[in-house]
């Protein structure tokens, strides 16, 4: 693979970050990356074990001279890092992101962004529920999907020089608008983790079930949800806070469809049950058909034990 930017800044250095750095490695699309985080530990850390090539004292070090700069700092903390950088970015260079939400880290940022430089926003569907400059690897993004978010006038070139850089970093990649993009994600991502966190809450305040009945039996179902309730809060507090009314949105429904389902149980409407998880079932099915989860057992677990 060649050269697509000469030198990548990542501000933020945490799983994705961090991941991008090994994925850009093994793809050998960036002549140099240079990096920053806000904390003195983070910087030694990614310094000790040569995460970029430099790491940086401020995010404007790490931006000077960079053709593609990546946001990669939690949603509610792009706008102020938007306007560090915006001093020291190149004319022709590309600010891009990888938040979780689009409309408001759009809102955020654009103002900052000089005229001569890009601003394409994306997102990578993918991660874990780990954090840090550790917690990075090359194959996180490989055959995950990155949505490129486009802005009026966005120059094509540059539009499609970014999605070439995922697609060498292991992505399929797909155009979509700002407001489209915060809808689907609460439904395929910030609904759920909300429902997650919900669960395990009702779980840890449950006094007749003991604390360690529920992590012995939690293979039963609930130690799904505490993966993803495991998930970094104040990454996932500022996405609730700056999705706000397309999470709200689902779960109105959600809460609909769950009194539905209270109904059924409690009148004993099995067809109706019945007929709602052979529905919910044939979702699961579509997701392995399109290479987006394994049809092993217990999520592929079973056989590694
Ligand atoms: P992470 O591992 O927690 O790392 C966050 C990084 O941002 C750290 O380097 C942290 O610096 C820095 N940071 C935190 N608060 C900051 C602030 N107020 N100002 C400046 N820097 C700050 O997070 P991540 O999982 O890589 O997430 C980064 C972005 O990717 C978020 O916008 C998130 O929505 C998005 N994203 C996450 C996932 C996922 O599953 N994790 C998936 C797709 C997209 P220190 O280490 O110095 O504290």
């Amino acid at each position: 693979m060649s050269v697509i930017y000469d030198r990548v800044a990542l501000i933020g250095l945490g799983l994705i970050a961090s991941s991008m750095c090994h994925a850009m490695r093994r793809a050998g699309v960036a002549g140099e990356i240079t990096g920053y985080a806000r904390s003195p530990e983070t910087r030694a850390i990614a310094r000790e074990f040569g995460l970029c090539d430099r790491v940086c004292e401020t995010a404007a070090e790490a931006a000077t001279g960079a053709d593609l700069v990546v946001l990669c700092v939690p949603v509610g903390a792009m706008g102020a890092v938007a306007a560090e950088i915006a001093p020291a970015l190149k004319p022709g260079a590309t600010v891009s992101d990888v938040g979780s939400v689009k409309k408001a880290v759009i809102e955020a940022v654009a103002p900052h962004i000089p005229a001569g430089v890009h601003f394409v926003p994306a997102h990578p569907l993918a991660g874990t529920e780990h954090s840090g400059p550790r917690s990075g690897f090359a194959e996180l993004f490989d055959n995950r999907w990155c949505l490129i978010v486009p802005q009026t006038g966005s120059d094509r070139a540059a539009v499609e020089r970014l999605e070439r850089f995922w697609q060498a970093l292991g992505s399929n990649t797909d155009e979509m608008d700002a407001e489209h993009h915060d809808l689907v994600l609460a439904v395929t991502s910030h609904a759920p983790h909300l429902i997650a966190y919900t669960m395990v809450g009702v779980a840890d305040d449950l006094r007749r079930v003991t604390d360690s009945e529920v992590i012995k039996y939690s293979a039963a179902g609930f130690r799904d949800f505490t993966r993803i309730a495991a998930s970094d809060p104040t990454m996932w507090r500022d996405v609730f806070l700056n999705n706000k009314e397309a999470t709200l949105e689902i779960l109105g429904r959600f809460t609909e469809e769950l009194f539905a389902l209270q109904r059924a149980i409690r009148t004993g409407d099995g067809d109706h049950l019945h007929a709602y998880f052979t529905r919910t079932r044939a979702i699961r099915r579509g997701i392995i058909e399109a290479g987006q989860d394994v049809d092993a057992p217990d999520f592929g677990r079973a056989k590694k034990a």
